[in-house]
């Protein structure tokens, strides 16, 4: 509103002072809109703080037909006619811009959910909402509200990741990921036939690659509360991310599973506490192997010498490590993060491009041989592991001087 207001004052003072600065030679000056043609369009100012981070949002848009969300209109009684035919040919523009977006959505989402869906466009993010309300805490926010919510907890998951990794944009091979969240299953798979070609039995299913996309339904028997629904999405579109760092021809998930599950699982931990979930649920069930605490059971392991071999997991795909595996995996992650965390761009670029072998790609970003990986990671987990319970978030910054 304040950008408006100082544009109107300008105007305003071009025009009185003499200088034809909007209106053509012969045309009256207008006071209505100091002949910009545009006028100011207010909206609630609680809805405004809702909506600032949203870049299109189809319930604000829903709520404004007369101009989508926009906070101008067109001057409707103007004395400036150049002005105003210039502002309704913008208005237009935009108009048509936000209309459009918003019927994509529907015929993508709506049509095929056989019901109104609500639709939010962030930054990086696209995401279909159908969620009638979520209890956060002990609030509960009813569906645009909690729509707004994820869509901000989705976006600082993706801040976050950028900062562990000192990267930008620029490091991303496309920036844009597509969420499609469904509370009913059935929804969800109507919808997921027709964007992702089914739903998969876990509750969730994901595309990666260059149309990132994770489409996912509030199984309640696995996520029964917010702080775990949050977490498994969490989880989810962590894969998405990191999988869009650098270059892509090829996911991680089946050549580098230690990799791809480490990452998502270093993401939980850092930012939630101990793992909840992981993909592939359909093929056995989230468990613990000894216990929630990954970072004691990896020490108690290392220090009693029944580590498994790093050899032998990094040729796992994701969808065969087993509970034991999957908490190796992620201290392998955890180490390499805590050595560099730069330098893990450049080693999932090496992966998804040219797909080389571990002990290529080990060596071109971190320098390190395999045997030189197992001894440094061994002493990092008798050094910096604790075999006492932590609980909640816990993050781990990297090395001093690395
Ligand atoms: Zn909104
Ligand atoms: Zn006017
Ligand atoms: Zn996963």
């Amino acid at each position: 509103m304040r950008h408006l207001t100082t544009c109107l004052l300008l105007a305003g003072a071009l025009a009185a002072g003499g200088r034809a600065a909007l209106q053509e030679s012969g045309e009256d000056l207008c006071g209505d809109c100091h002949s910009t043609g545009k006028v100011p369009h207010a909206h609630d100012s609680a809805l405004l703080e809702l909506e600032k981070d949203a870049i299109f949002c189809s319930c604000f848009m829903d709520q404004d037909p007369e101009a989508l969300g926009m906070d101008w209109i067109v001057c409707p009684d103007c004395r400036t006619p150049s002005a105003q035919a210039r502002a309704r040919s913008e208005f237009e523009m935009e108009y048509g811009r936000r209309k459009s977006w918003l019927e994509e959505r529907r015929a993508k989402v709506d049509k095929h959910a056989g019901e109104e869906v609500l639709h939010i466009k962030t930054r990086h993010f696209v995401i279909a909402w159908d969620i009638p309300k979520v209890k956060v805490d002990h609030q509960v926010l009813k569906a645009h509200e909690a729509m707004h919510l994820y869509a901000r907890r989705m976006e600082d998951l993706y801040r976050v990741i950028q900062e562990v990794h000192g990267i930008g944009e620029t490091a991303m091979h496309t920036g844009v990921y597509h969420l499609y969240l469904f509370e009913s299953q059935k929804v969800a798979e109507r919808v997921g036939g027709y964007v992702l070609d089914g739903i998969g039995g876990g509750g969730a299913k994901s595309l990666i690659g260059p149309n990132s996309a994770h489409l996912r339904w509030w199984r309640k028997e696995d996520l029964p509360d917010d702080e775990r629904f949050h977490q498994a999405l969490a989880h989810s579109v962590s894969h998405l991310i990191h999988n869009d760092i650098d270059q892509f021809n090829e996911w991680l998930a089946v050549r580098y599973g230690w990799a791809y599950e480490g990452l998502a699982h270093f993401i939980e931990i850092r930012l939630f506490g101990p793992p909840i979930t992981w993909c592939h649920q359909e093929t056995g069930g989230f468990e613990h192997w000894k216990g929630k605490d990954w970072e004691a059971n990896v020490k108690k392991a290392v220090l009693a010498g029944t580590q498994p071999a790093f050899q032998e997991i990094i040729t796992k795909a994701s969808d065969v490590l087993t509970p034991m595996e999957h908490q190796f995996s992620w201290s392998y992650i955890d180490y390499l993060m805590w050595l560099d965390p730069k330098k893990m761009p450049r080693l999932l670029g090496l992966m998804k491009g040219p797909q080389l072998p571990v002990r290529d790609a080990l060596q071109q970003a971190y320098g390190l041989t395999v045997g030189q990986f197992v001894d440094g990671w061994e002493e990092f987990v008798r050094t910096e592991y604790s075999i006492k319970p932590v609980k909640g978030p816990r993050p781990r910054a990297p090395r001093a001087g690395g």
